[in-house]
């Protein structure tokens, strides 16, 4: 009884808490003018606080929307779209007036007819612009510390199902709004969790409270760490997958994503900052300004602050933001000042609160669906223009097919032709072997026929260059001139066949080969060739499905031996070096049966065979083949590792390669010992700030005694800071009339002749090499070395930011992995002149034996976003090969 109205008294205070510049609370504070019928549903009704009082959790939000479900079931449907990995429920809802919810299936077909030209004629169209709503999709809180917009698509959803006004029922009548509150459920409940722990009696607005800073990792990220707000190219996580999956069943005609910044800002809506991505159309930006100037009246008229144009581009196409522009919606991004917490203290001296966040996102969800409800009818006959428009631009481009040969790296172009598919393009496989534009093609190679509606999503993904705008770049080139940081918000380079390094050819011409409809699935069955085979299994090494074959076999206990070097085999033919060994003898007696399992479920082609007889290269037995363990594999975790890289890099191990890591906190790395770990990985970090001498002396020690360390990136730098890798870190290269500045006062006098003199005068002497915000570089392959069995001789990596290693010496290790020549570095994106002379023949991986042990450095992140695939066998062969070369 004691402990239950202690309870209540602390809910009681909750409530009550003073929240100084508070002036909002409840859903009518927030519009005054809205008329809000009797029977309400309001957060307080449901959850127990007024709306805007408290930082909902995810699971409240779900309850809120069930009971708006429950009270409204002829307007509200709420549908699920998956799970996070934290197990916790993605849905959205879908808000409209009685009529059109009773006819939802038709809207959605309706819909589905709209978006394709090929199917629908035009008389059908007229009919379906006449009669079908119009469609809006709200996303809130992708990041989970953003933590605003979710509260305000609470308060969206209750106005449209209580404002009894005119002008909200015609909304309803002509839109279907869906609303997917909270896309980042798990990385919210991180956020309130830690948030509502660190509170005491009054709230804090100064930003060097506890309650204003976040333990690593902090709330933005998901479960595996990941900004999924660049996942919508790979879809590598759920919770945009999912997502990708509803938005293709109704095409919703405009998209917002909703955000937060920084606290001292105001509120960002579109239009968007250049450079605009190319295959953004004219008719599109127009509807951007339509929605932009709307929002802008309604600010007006309530008096918040704006901007636009000047910060968020619509460039890279992997926002939740820009997806939608490739299948012919429009999308964009809403950005709040964040009160990140219930109250902020602005430095204009301000107070910014939670519920002003709620307010202005609420202001601006409206605002959209009024948009939408009154050019109902022009966005269907916009979108449907851009549908044909899409299918003509392929029948009429220069490139009316792109063909994967399939044929090198099966696993990885299956993942590719899977991923399109689900991005909603249509793919094909020939059934048969066929030849066009010249070249002979196998069967199973996959066909993209270009003259389809999804025709610029593919080129979006497919593209092997996206240029910028001359004239944009001649800016960022004058900002440079004058150290200015260039306005380039996110990577410049992002094609799928370039990070998978898959072969992908474009032709003008459509195969005439007999083909079937590639189905969702990115790992096709493998299976076991001559399941009764005597000796020996044998899976050739190289993609990914022999990856996940390795790590699956090493987790059941089978004993797995793998070959250094290539060799031909008599009956079965050429294996590239790293191939995998499995013999009857070394197994127990079910082997068999295990093979046929882990062949289906990785995708791996298992050939037995009769004999140990080579016609070429080592046999089983030879010195060149070794025992593979299953290695402890540890990475850093926490502060002050780079929460992205650590994520990114278990997930990448854990999701796509299927082995267990264990996550060690840096503080447990220095005051413990490293013993029974096999390989650590440093992911990116700022390690000097944490580790001192005697943790590099340990790491060292460790080494020299057998261990493996794997360096990624900037811990790479910090190696080479710390002299655990045998190399250097460069300047830029001096630049001709670049001099040293003068000690003395006084100086000789110089005649400057020209403007461009005195930009090269004024340039730093011995400054860092320039900034690169991410690039797709080709870098070459010593394919002779253990550590790139299985490599292709050219790799694609991600370039971000400046540091360029020399090459390490011979007498200390080798360059695995180096850039190529100026005339072939650039994969795709763009590089600055003076970045794209020094990089070339400068390292991308290297490798420095140590005593026992190893360092495996990765000077670029191999794993960044996890869609690098192309650089997955380089980084198993250092995670699972490089163990068994340790002694
Ligand atoms: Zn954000």
């Amino acid at each position: 009884m004691r402990s239950l109205k202690f309870a209540a008294l602390i809910a009681a205070s909750w409530l009550v808490m003073p929240t100084q510049a508070q002036q909002l609370s409840g859903e009518s504070s927030l519009l005054p003018e809205a008329n809000y019928s009797n029977s309400e549903v309001t957060v307080e009704q449901v959850l127990g606080y007024p709306l805007g009082t408290k930082i909902t959790s995810p699971a409240d939000m779900s309850r809120y929307f069930e009971a708006l479900q429950q009270a409204y079931p002829k307007q509200v449907k709420l549908l699920e779209y998956g799970k996070s990995w934290e197990r916790r429920t993605l849905y959205y809802a879908v808000i409209s007036s009685e009529d059109n919810m009773a006819d939802f299936d038709g809207f959605m077909k309706g819909m589905q007819a709209l978006a394709d030209p090929r199917k629908t004629d035009s008389d059908k169209a007229e009919q379906l612009i006449d009669e079908l709503p119009g469609s809006i999709w709200l996303s809130y809180g992708v990041h989970g510390n953003e933590i605003s917009s979710p509260e305000a698509a609470m308060v969206t959803a209750y106005h449209l199902l209580h404002d009894q006004r005119e002008q909200t029922q015609r909304w309803l009548d002509n839109t279907m709004v869906f609303i997917d509150p909270l896309q980042n459920p798990d990385g919210r409940a991180r956020f309130v969790d830690r948030y509502y722990m660190s509170v005491g009696l009054e709230h804090s607005g100064d930003r060097r409270s506890a309650e204003h800073n976040e333990p690593w990792p902090n709330g933005r990220t998901n479960h595996y760490l990941f900004d999924m707000n660049r996942d919508w190219i790979a879809l590598t996580q759920p919770e945009i997958s999912g997502q990708i999956d509803a938005l293709l069943k109704y095409y919703p005609l405009v998209f917002v994503d909703l955000h937060e910044m920084g606290g001292d800002s105001t509120y960002y809506f579109t239009p968007e900052a250049r450079p605009y991505n190319p295959l953004i159309t004219e008719s599109q930006r127009e509807t951007l300004n339509w929605i932009g100037k709307n929002n802008g009246q309604w600010f007006d008229e309530k008096g918040f602050d704006y901007f636009t144009r000047e910060i968020f581009d619509a460039f890279y196409p992997g926002y939740g933001a820009s997806w939608p522009l490739y299948q012919g919606s429009v999308a964009m991004t809403y950005e709040m000042a964040s009160a990140r917490g219930h109250l902020f203290d602005r430095t204009d001296g301000d107070v910014l609160t939670y519920a002003d966040g709620v307010q202005q996102h609420f202001i601006a969800s409206i605002s959209t669906i009024q948009t939408v409800s009154e050019r109902r009818e022009a966005l269907l006959q916009k979108f449907w223009e851009y549908r044909k428009s899409a299918v003509e631009a392929g029948e009429d481009g220069d490139v009316r097919s792109i063909i994967l040969p399939a044929k090198d790296d099966p696993a990885a172009a299956r993942k590719l032709a899977s991923l399109l598919v689900e991005q909603g393009a249509e793919v094909k496989q020939a059934e048969k072997a066929f030849d066009v534009c010249g070249t002979d093609y196998e069967a199973g190679a996959y066909i993209i026929d270009m003259a389809q509606p999804a025709h610029r999503m593919i080129r979006t993904l497919m593209d092997k260059q996206v240029d910028m705008a001359d004239d944009f770049l001649a800016e960022q080139e004058q900002r440079r001139n004058n150290n200015l940081p260039d306005q380039i918000y996110d990577v410049t380079g992002w094609s799928l066949p370039l990070m998978f390094n898959v072969d992908s050819h474009t032709c003008d011409d459509l195969p005439d080969v007999a083909t079937a409809f590639v189905e969702e699935g990115r790992i096709e069955p493998g299976k076991v060739i001559n399941p009764d085979a005597k000796v020996t299994f044998l899976v050739r090494w190289g993609d990914m499905n022999a990856g996940r074959f390795l790590t699956a076999a090493l987790r059941e206990g089978l004993e797995v031996r793998q070959s250094e070097l290539a060799f031909t085999h008599e009956s079965a033919g050429e294996f590239p070096s790293g191939s995998l060994i499995l013999t009857r003898a070394d197994n127990s007696d079910d082997l068999q049966t295990k093979l046929q399992k882990l062949a289906e479920a990785s995708g791996a082609t298992v050939e037995g065979v009769d004999t140990s007889w080579m016609t070429e290269g080592p046999n089983f037995g030879s010195h060149n083949v070794s025992k593979l363990e299953a290695p402890n594999i540890a990475i850093a975790w926490d502060e002050p590792v780079s929460p992205y890289s650590a994520g990114h890099t278990r997930f990448v191990i854990e999701r796509q390669m299927g082995y267990p890591v264990t996550a060690i906190r840096t503080m447990q790395l220095l005051q413990n010992d490293l013993d029974g770990l096999d390989v650590l990985i440093l992911p990116e970090g700022a390690y000097s700030g944490v580790f001192n001498d005697k943790s590099v002396e340990k790491i060292q020690r460790w080494v020299s005694d057998g261990g493996v360390l794997l360096t990624l990136g900037s811990a790479s730098a910090w190696a080479v800071e710390t002299g655990l890798l045998n190399t250097q870190l460069e300047r830029k290269v001096p630049e001709e009339g670049v001099t040293e500045p003068d000690e003395e006062i006084k100086v000789d006098g110089k005649v400057i002749e020209s403007r461009e003199q005195l930009l090269t005068e004024i340039k730093p002497h011995g400054a860092d090499p320039d900034w690169v915000p991410g690039a797709l570089l080709n870098a070459k392959v010593d394919t002779k070395h253990w550590l790139s069995a299985g490599v292709k001789p050219q790799v694609v990596s991600i370039y971000n930011g400046n540091d360029v290693f020399t090459p390490i010496d011979i007498d200390h290790g080798r360059n695995i992995a180096w850039f190529a020549g100026a005339d072939s570095l650039l994969a795709s994106g763009f590089l600055w002149d003076d970045i794209a002379q020094q990089l070339p023949y400068k390292p991308l991986l290297m490798w420095q034996p140590s005593g026992k042990g190893m360092i495996i450095s990765f000077t670029q992140e191999p794993t960044y976003r996890a869609y690098m695939d192309g650089l997955n066998t380089l980084l198993m062969n250092a995670l699972f090969l490089a163990p068994a070369k340790a002694q």
